[in-house]
């Protein structure tokens, strides 16, 4: 079977139509009332991964939440995509809620776990982040089965990566001129569809002043993890 036999993306409009037909059926301004401009409460942050699609996650409509993804929903101030999307959304579009959500059976995590540092290829260098997480929690990561330590790592980058959003120079500029403003920390099951809570609500510089001085103990639901 040659590439043009499967370039059709005929399917795909097709189901594209439905998808618009039905929406506009159930309410006729489902795209009008988001056409000209957006004001989403939310920006999500996490993986690229297929499974992990975030509107249908939270049933959330064109317009509802506005999306940043990469492999291993990493959050680097090196990145100029991720910093773009947390400046844009944060300053002008003035969300109220970054959702930093990690999934178990993580790719990027698993990786990060056991890779070598000189893997080929441009994945390994992304996930150098990774690695690094894996390597300060060490201790927390020792002794557990592989199992257990994939799902700990995929909550461990999540910690992290909420860590570097409350540091980024754009949250802390909107959280110091009262910008009402919260971080949360959540993972995804893509065996059961649901999400978990990973991180207590941070709602300001008190809150991520705790976080920022690794004091996590009192942000999270699951303790034990950060025992
Ligand atoms: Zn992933």
């Amino acid at each position: 079977m040659s590439a043009k036999d499967t370039a059709d993306l005929s399917p795909l409009l097709e189901a594209n139509r439905k998808w618009a037909d039905e929406c506009a059926a159930k309410d006729s301004t489902y795209f009008s009332k988001v056409a000209g401009s957006q004001a989403p409460e939310y920006l999500y942050i996490g993986c690229a991964d297929s499974r992990v699609s975030p509107a249908q996650l939270f049933n959330m409509a064109p317009g509802e939440v506005f999306v940043q993804r990469n492999v291993g929903n990493l959050v680097s101030n090196k990145d100029l995509n991720c910093m773009s999307c947390l400046e844009y959304t944060v300053d002008h579009l003035k969300i109220k809620h970054i959702l930093v959500c990690g999934h178990y059976n993580c790719g990027a995590c698993k990786a990060g776990l056991v890779w070598h540092p000189k893997t080929a290829g441009v994945t390994n260098l992304w996930i150098s982040d990774v690695r690094e997480v894996r390597d300060k929690n060490a201790a927390k990561l020792h002794g557990l089965s592989a199992d257990d330590a994939w799902d700990k790592m995929v909550e461990l980058n999540v910690e992290a990566q909420v860590f570097n959003v409350c540091a980024s120079p754009i949250v802390q500029a909107a959280w110091a001129r009262g910008q009402p403003l919260s971080v949360h920390g959540i993972v995804y099951t893509p065996g059961t569809g649901l999400v978990k809570e990973l991180i207590k609500p941070i709602t300001g510089m008190e809150d991520a002043g705790a976080l920022l001085r690794a004091d996590l103990k009192q942000h999270c639901f699951f303790s034990e993890s950060l025992a």
